[in-house]
C-alpha cells in the first residue's frame, strides 16, 4: 500500500482537492483533524500542552480553546513548533494504524496535512503531491471561509514553507488557481498512481 501525501498551504484547496479524490474511492487519512482529534482526547497530549501553553488553553468542559491556541502559537515560531512536536507522534501512530486497516489489493491511500514536511512527515509517504493557488486567492477564501482577517491569514501563511518550495519537493503539482480543470490534473495524477503498482 503506498502512502502518497497530499499538502498545501492555507487556502491552497488541498482539502478540495483531496475531496475529488475520495470521490473515486480513494481512502483519504485527514491528518488535521486527527490532529484537532488527539488535542482534544489524548491525555498524554492534553498534559504536553498544558505545560506548554498553560492550563487556560483548554476550555472548563475539556475542549481544546482552538483559538487561545492559535494566538499562543501563530505569534511564536518556536511555541508552534514545540506545538507541533506533542501533537505529530501522536498523528504518525494513528495513521500508521489506519493505513494497517485498510484493504489489501488498494493501489495507494492520501495523507493530507497542511503541514507535511514542516512536521517531517513527507519522509513517511512514497509520493508527494502539492497543491497550490495563487496568494490572493488563498486569502480571499479563507477569509470567505473562516470569517477571519486578511491580517490573520497572512500569519498562518507565514507559519507554513513558501508554496514553491513544497511544490519543488513534491512529485506531482495540483494548480488550483481556478484556471485548469482540478478534475483532469486529478484524473492523471489517479492514473499514475494506480499504474505503479502496489
Ligand atoms: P485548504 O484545505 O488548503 O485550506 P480548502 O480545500 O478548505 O483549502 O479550500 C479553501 C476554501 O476555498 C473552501 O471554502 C473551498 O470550498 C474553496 N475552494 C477551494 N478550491 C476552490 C476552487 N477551485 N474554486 C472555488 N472555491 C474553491
Amino acid at each position: 500500500m503506498k502512502v502518497v501525501g497530499i499538502t498545501g498551504g492555507i487556502g491552497s484547496g488541498k482539502t478540495t482537492v483531496a475531496q475529488v479524490f475520495a470521490s473515486m474511492s480513494i481512502s483519504v487519512f485527514n491528518s488535521d483533524a486527527q490532529g484537532r482529534r488527539v488535542l482534544d482526547n489524548d491525555m498524554a497530549v492534553i498534559a504536553a500542552v498544558k505545560k506548554l501553553l498553560g492550563e487556560e488553553v483548554y476550555l472548563p468542559e475539556g475542549r481544546a480553546d482552538r483559538k487561545a491556541i492559535a494566538s499562543k502559537v501563530f505569534a511564536d515560531p518556536v511555541l508552534l513548533e514545540s506545538l507541533n512536536a506533542i501533537i505529530h507522534p501522536a498523528v504518525k501512530r494513528s495513521t500508521e494504524a489506519w493505513v494497517m486497516a485498510l484493504p489489501a489489493g488498494t493501489a495507494y491511500c492520501l495523507k493530507e496535512a497542511a503541514i507535511l514536511f514542516e512536521s517531517g512527515a513527507a519522509s513517511q509517504c512514497d509520493h508527494l503531491i502539492a497543491v497550490r493557488a495563487d496568494d490572493a486567492i488563498r486569502i480571499q477564501r479563507i477569509m470567505d471561509r473562516d470569517g477571519v482577517s486578511h491580517a490573520e491569514v497572512e500569519a498562518r501563511m507565514k507559519s507554513q514553507w513558501a508554496q514553491e518550495k513544497v511544490a519543488a519537493l513534491s512529485d506531482y503539482v495540483v494548480d488550483n488557481s481556478g484556471e485548469r480543470s482540478l478534475i483532469q490534473q486529478v484524473v492523471r495524477i489517479h492514473r499514475l498512481l494506480s499504474s505503479q503498482g502496489q
